[in-house]
């Protein structure tokens, strides 16, 4: 049985992407701080949970040491935080940006990338987003992150060159999910819900996670390098349909 690793796995396409690669026949690990949640998802898809900060090397060092192998690893963990200009940012929201989404992948993938390569054939999924190549009034903080996020999956890629690891770039556009559009506007329910308002289906996490496991069942020799997806009501980054699109 091959084993995949989750990062951020405690909500949202995290969590759905360890149901759906358990399903598929996965051994999962799924990781992130918050452990009720792990536990309960752990027990659900006969998987294994273990706490991971992937902001603190000494966490992502533990964690790696917890296991024996690692086929695919899906560095999930990320998020947005405030939605200010650039004028009005907090270099702090900046900072936890580039730390949780950059950084955080960095120290994960150095770390696994010694079982990646000793399984044979290992996959590496960056989980970015349309932000990585678009960007929108406050949204620099988030779509900076996530363009270097890009960047070290680009360049990871080159890298690796020769070697039987793979690594694929997800980049979904508009998701709704639990906690992503409130952690970005601080709580605030209503801004988080506007964001959804009168959009005929966005994205949810089991339609990421679907597009995730696709690509993770490719061949081997098989590299899906870069793929967007976007609910059909969102055409482009700012070109939002809201109102009816489909019947029933
Ligand atoms: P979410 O529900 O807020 O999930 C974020 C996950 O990251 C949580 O499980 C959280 O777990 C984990 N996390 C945050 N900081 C962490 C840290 N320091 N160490 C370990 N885990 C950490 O958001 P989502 O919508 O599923 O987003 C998942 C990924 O998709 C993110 O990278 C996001 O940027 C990207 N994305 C989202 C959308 C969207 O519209 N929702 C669109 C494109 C891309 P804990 O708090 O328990 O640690």
């Amino acid at each position: 049985m091959q084993t995949a690793v989750v990062t951020g796995a405690s909500s949202g396409i995290g969590a759905a992407t360890a149901r759906r690669l358990a399903a598929d026949g996965f051994h999962v690990v799924v990781a992130a701080r918050r452990q009720d949640r792990l536990a309960a998802l752990a027990e659900e898809i006969g998987g294994r949970a273990l706490p991971l900060d992937v902001t603190d090397r000494d966490s992502v060092a533990t964690f790696a040491a917890e296991l024996d192998a690692c086929d695919v690893l899906l560095n999930n963990a990320g998020g947005a935080w405030g939605s200010d200009s650039v004028e009005g940012g907090d270099p702090a929201d900046w900072q936890r940006m580039y730390e949780v989404n950059v950084l955080g992948t960095l120290h994960v993938t150095q770390a696994l990338l010694p079982l990646l390569r000793a399984g044979g054939g290992g996959t590496i999924v960056n989980l970015t987003s349309t932000a990585a190549f678009v960007n929108y009034e406050g949204g620099a903080g988030y779509s900076a992150a996530k363009h270097g996020q890009h960047a070290l999956t680009e360049t990871l890629r080159l890298e690796l060159a020769g070697q039987p690891v793979r690594v694929i770039e997800i980049q979904p556009g508009m998701v709704h999910t639990d906690e992503f559009s409130l952690n970005r506007f601080r709580g605030d329910s209503d801004k988080a819900a506007a964001v959804y308002a009168d959009v005929d289906r966005p994205l949810t996490a089991e339609d990421v996670a679907g597009v995730i496991a696709m690509a993770v069942a490719q061949p081997l020799h098989v590299n899906i390098d870069q793929l967007v997806l976007r609910p059909l009501a969102q055409a482009a980054q700012h070109k939002v349909h809201r109102g009816r699109l489909f019947e029933g």
